[in-house]
């Protein structure tokens, strides 16, 4: 797999959206790949904050 396509899949496995044959092939390249490592443990950070931030609007709505 490249870096590009990894990077395209990578909201969808954070969602929980990407088929598990893909998850499993996105998981092999993340162990070895340090770049698209970093770029899941980002996004998965702000796909977090926004998961709250829907939350707290949706509280005061
Ligand atoms: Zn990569």
């Amino acid at each position: 797999m490249d870096c590009r396509r990894a990077q395209e899949w990578i909201e969808a496995y954070i969602m929980g959206d990407l088929a598990p044959e893909l998850a499993d092939e996105l998981e092999a390249h993340l162990r070895e790949c340090d770049a698209c490592q970093r770029h899941y443990e980002e996004q998965k950070r702000l796909i977090a904050l926004l998961k709250r931030a829907f939350r707290v609007k949706q509280r005061f709505a």
